[in-house]
């Protein structure tokens, strides 16, 4: 359910962020109006809430640094969170760059879909437990699988086929399965990867490479 700020911060700072990406700043505020536009839309009691604000967020944050023997410290400054129709996020959502916030909001969107279709203890049941709750969830592995491939599909449709082509890209991506990120949900690189190529595979850039 949650989903991490979409690329390591220091990489947007400095000379890691190109150009043509401030440029397009105004499109990117424009596309995160319509994007929240579109989620109220479909979700009558969507709701933005910031996690520093929710008892019940902070003690969740508390109750994974545990449980993660530390791995998993940054759920409230780093991780967005969605719980039914409510989006958690961190204090800082506002000053995170419009395409950020998109491309979260994206992923989001898609776990938005999960707790409509399969109902919110059925899915907060199968997320947090099933079959284990570290080590091997295969639940969460999918119910994240899904969310990260528009993840993908969003950055490609931002960045183009070539970005998320790139293996540091990929790796951040599968670390989210394999690390105390989600309490080491998935820990099978390999399978991971043939997932990943497979997504890849079915990118409308992918026919033009
Ligand atoms: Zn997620």
């Amino acid at each position: 359910m949650s989903g991490p700020y979409s690329e390591p911060r220091r990489e947007r700072q400095g000379s890691g962020y190109p150009r043509a990406m401030h440029e397009r700043d105004g499109v990117d505020e424009a596309r995160l109006r319509a994007l929240l536009d579109e989620l109220a839309a479909e979700f009558p009691r969507f709701r933005l809430v910031r996690k520093d604000r929710s008892f019940v967020q902070r003690s969740i944050a508390r109750l994974l640094a545990l449980t993660t023997l530390g791995a998993q410290r940054s759920y409230l400054d780093r991780f967005v969170t969605t719980i039914g129709q409510r989006v958690y996020v961190p204090r800082h959502w506002e000053r995170w760059p419009a395409v950020d916030r998109c491309l979260v909001l994206r992923h989001q969107r898609v776990h938005l879909r999960q707790f409509r279709r399969f109902g919110l203890a059925p899915l907060a049941l199968a997320y947090l437990l099933l079959p284990l709750p570290l080590g091997l969830a295969w639940c969460r592995m999918r119910l994240e699988r899904d969310a990260y491939a528009e993840s993908v599909r969003a950055a490609a449709e931002r960045w183009g086929f070539a970005h998320v082509c790139d293996a540091a890209f990929r790796d951040r991506i599968l670390a989210m399965f394999t690390s105390g990120a989600y309490g080491w949900m998935w820990p099978f690189p390999s399978s991971l990867r043939r997932w990943y190529d497979a997504l890849l595979a079915s990118l409308p850039a992918a026919d033009e490479g």
